[in-house]
């Protein structure tokens, strides 16, 4: 019907995005046109196919056993590493990311940010897939709860130096910090931080109202995993979390993977937020692993439940990061919701890409980057089959070939 040139690909399916009938056209890494088509009769025994963005995941600790944060490993070893997570990621439907570096001491965020920043200066594809760099740490609450799996001798005040040093090894790649704002020095560091362009997160912080409120003022953009590092109890009001959630300015990520978040704390969240939330997996190497007892750096040892849930073994409450792919907290979101896909989806691509200043992708649009995934969607089971996930025009997964 078109004619395509040779480096091109036409797929036909419903947009997530606007519920139309499309062929969209892609040609190199580029979507070329998007062509109004009409509705195809399939056979009884298929399901309909659906375009979407491909997935972007603001947190990602690590995949399909591939940890970001490793310590004792070489660092010829964690630039492979990242590589391999990166291609796994990729398959469950995640064409952007960025990896996150947490709490440890100098030298170890100094070696995972150099891994990561070598990983990327070394192959171009690595390069197109990692957004940029997540530090979440070590500038956190030193209070249980809040700090989460962090390891309290590592966590402290911000310190503007000490972050320049990890940015230079990183080759400037450090695009999110996630810090404390009740945590001397904040308001500054946030200042400073919005001014080298990076995104500035609350998390892991038992902060006042008014300490949030100063957070924001100086250009706090996101709250990170909202709702999780809290204390067990808290003050009914106010407090961190109805603040950050009465917050228009702040744009709340969240874990929808059915463990981090009650599904009606979900709901709540999105109604309040009018749907302006980011989902994050917040994976960590585990995700997709047998389940068992594993030792790892975050919290010591872990367990993974046959459910997904990820919790320490010394306070089976506190948990340790998720094992669910960002792909599964879209379905979870639209279930815990009842909203429709295109709402879920646009949590997971197009919020988090304006988020973070990336406007050619989140979106399937004309001269867009040519991310995108095709998809059924099974109603009965409420379930999502990834069919193909294509990074810049190139296919990199099909269920078919799988
Ligand atoms: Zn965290």
């Amino acid at each position: 019907m078109f004619t395509i040139e040779t480096n091109g690909r036409e797929i036909y399916g419903r947009l997530v995005t606007t519920g139309e009938y499309v062929y969209v056209q892609t040609i190199g890494e580029r979507i070329h046109r998007i062509i109004p088509a009409e509705k195809q009769e399939i056979d009884g025994t298929k399901e309909e196919l659906w375009i979407a963005p491909g997935l972007i995941d603001l947190q990602i600790n690590g995949f399909a056993g591939y940890d970001l944060n490793m310590a004792e490993a070489d660092l010829e070893q964690r630039v492979k590493a990242i590589g391999l997570m990166t291609r796994e990621v990729l398959k469950s439907g995640t064409t952007s990311f960025c990896p996150t570096v947490i709490t440890a001491g100098f030298e170890q965020i100094h070696s995972s940010l150099t891994a990561i920043r070598l990983a990327c200066e070394r192959d171009p594809f690595i390069d197109s897939c990692i957004l940029g760099i997540h530090l979440e740490g070590p500038y956190l609450s030193e209070q249980d709860g809040p700090r989460g799996a962090h390891p309290l001798e590592h966590v402290k005040d911000p310190d503007w130096e000490e972050f320049c040093a990890w940015q230079e090894a990183a080759g400037g790649r450090i695009r999110m910090v996630t810090l404390a704002p009740e945590r001397s020095g904040a308001v500054p560091m946030i200042n400073k931080l919005v001014q080298a362009g990076i995104l500035v997160c609350i998390g892991h912080c038992a902060a006042s109202h008014d300490e949030i409120t100063a957070a924001v003022d100086a250009g706090a953009r996101m709250s990170t995993h909202l709702g999780n590092a809290a204390h067990s109890h808290l003050p009914r009001h106010p407090n961190y979390i109805w603040s950050q959630l009465a917050e228009d300015r702040l744009i709340p990520s969240i874990i929808s993977d059915g463990h981090h978040l009650h599904p009606s704390v979900v709901k709540v969240m999105a109604r309040a937020k009018n749907n302006h939330i980011v989902l994050v997996s917040d994976a960590v190497h585990l995700a997709y692993m047998q389940p068992g007892i594993y030792k790892t750096h975050v919290g010591g040892e872990v367990e993974l439940l046959p459910s997904g849930r990820l919790q320490t073994v010394a306070n089976p409450l506190v948990l340790a990061g998720a094992a669910v792919s960002l792909a599964e907290c879209v379905q979870n979101f639209r279930q815990f919701t009842q909203s429709d896909l295109q709402t879920a989806f646009k949590l997971a691509t197009l919020i988090p890409a304006r988020l973070i200043g990336e406007p050619l992708i989140g979106d399937v649009q004309t001269n867009g980057l040519a991310d995108i995934l095709t998809f059924t969607w099974n109603e009965a089971e409420d379930k999502l089959n990834l069919k193909t996930v294509i990074k810049r025009g190139e296919m990199i997964f099909s269920a078919a070939k799988a």
